[in-house]
């Protein structure tokens, strides 16, 4: 019988110079966070998105509380958050001492719905999280519409979502600030990392005080606020350099993926796949796709067969609300349908055609 390799739902690739940048940080002394490194990895994912300033920090966590916190939102603020998507994002909320408010995704997208932003803003409203979510981006033209017509601050949670474009320009060039991830399983990786990326100026250099203890940039060792150390090692920034250079590569085999794993399980009626709206390129980050309420095979267990095989694969989030650090007693039919259905199958770059059809040739077994 042929050997069945173990399929991890995700894996960094490193074939580029990360090596080469990583033992010029160690002969050279710069380790920590000053280096050239990090200055190169700011401005070029910054030029890659089309902003015009990049902070880097030390995860994209860090990245999300910096981004609140240089736009003061803090004790009295709420922030509308979906309720669908990683914790992190309404963590940050709470870091700043503001309330999240969670609000139901799209059916279709999983992303945040306008609609039900609008709904939940009243006079305490100070930004909306706009997290695009697996990849697919939001509907930023409504969601602009609205902060413009409320006088409220967009926030993009790109950490999922590095090439990912609405209507032919990159996500995180659309809010006042936004941020990226660079934990191992993203599009591209530092080990740990994130970025803040703005047009502003003066919100660039909020951000690089906040990063650096709160330090003055003019006064060493002067503290106008309190700030956190929350900055990105020269170590980091080589990698990423190194993986910067390849990104269009990470960028093209995530589609790739997607199209393969799209043609082999479209026809099958009782899986949802993702969707790619009108006004998305989408990078399929994790290619998750959802079991209708007929399917055979709950999701659980379908996750139990596949795994039985060798081939991993990762429920979607639970929705926020359910969760004890952010109960709000309001049922979000959309997310806790996702949420229940929803299986991210394996999506590295380094996936091979075969391995793709391998998984889809397990879930036709399985489901159908
Ligand atoms: C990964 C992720 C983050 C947090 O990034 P870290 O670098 O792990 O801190 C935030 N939001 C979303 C949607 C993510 O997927």
């Amino acid at each position: 019988m042929e050997k069945k390799a173990f399929i991890p739902v995700a894996e960094p690739v490193f074939d580029g110079r990360e090596l080469e940048y990583l033992s010029d940080c160690i002969k050279s002394g710069w380790i920590s966070s000053i280096g050239k490194y990090v200055t190169e990895f700011e401005q070029g994912f910054a030029r890659y998105i089309g902003c015009r300033y990049g902070v880097a920090v030390h995860t994209g966590t860090a990245a999300l509380h910096l981004a609140l916190a240089a736009l003061n939102v803090g004790p009295g603020d709420e922030v509308i958050v979906p309720d669908l998507t990683f914790a992190a994002t309404a963590n940050a909320v709470l870091y700043t001492g503001a309330k999240p408010v969670l609000v139901d995704v799209q059916e279709d997208t999983w992303n945040i719905d306008p609609q039900q932003v609008e709904k939940a803003i009243n006079e305490n409203t100070k930004a909306v999280i706009a997290v695009h979510l697996y990849g697919h981006p939001c509907d930023i033209e409504a969601i602009l519409d609205i902060c413009d017509r409320y006088g409220i601050m967009l926030v993009e949670d790109a950490a999922e979502a590095h090439g990912s474009e609405y209507r032919g320009k990159k996500v995180g060039s659309f809010g006042k600030i936004s941020i990226f991830s660079f934990f191992g399983n993203k599009v591209i990786t530092t080990g740990e990392g994130g970025i803040c990326l703005t047009d502003d100026p003066d919100l660039k250099q909020r951000i690089e005080q906040l990063r650096d203890h709160g330090m003055s940039t003019i006064k060493k060792y002067w503290h106008d606020v309190v700030g956190y150390n929350y900055r990105m090692t020269n170590l980091q920034a080589a990698v990423g350099v190194a993986q910067l250079e390849r990104i269009d590569w990470f960028v093209e085999r995530k589609r790739k993926i997607a199209e393969l794993y799209k043609n082999y399980l479209e026809n099958i009626g009782d899986l949802i796949l993702p969707t790619e709206k009108d006004y998305a390129k989408n990078v399929f980050w994790m290619f998750t796709i959802c079991l209708r309420e007929q399917c055979k095979v709950s999701r659980d267990e379908l996750m139990q067969l596949l795994k039985s095989e060798g081939v991993d694969s990762r429920p979607v989030f639970f929705p926020l609300h359910m969760m004890p650090p952010y109960y709000t007693g309001k049922a979000f039919p959309n997310s806790e349908k996702i949420s229940k259905a929803g299986l991210s199958l394996p999506s590295s770059a380094a996936l091979t055609e075969q391995n793709v059809d391998r998984i889809c040739r397990l879930i036709t077994r399985f489901i159908t």
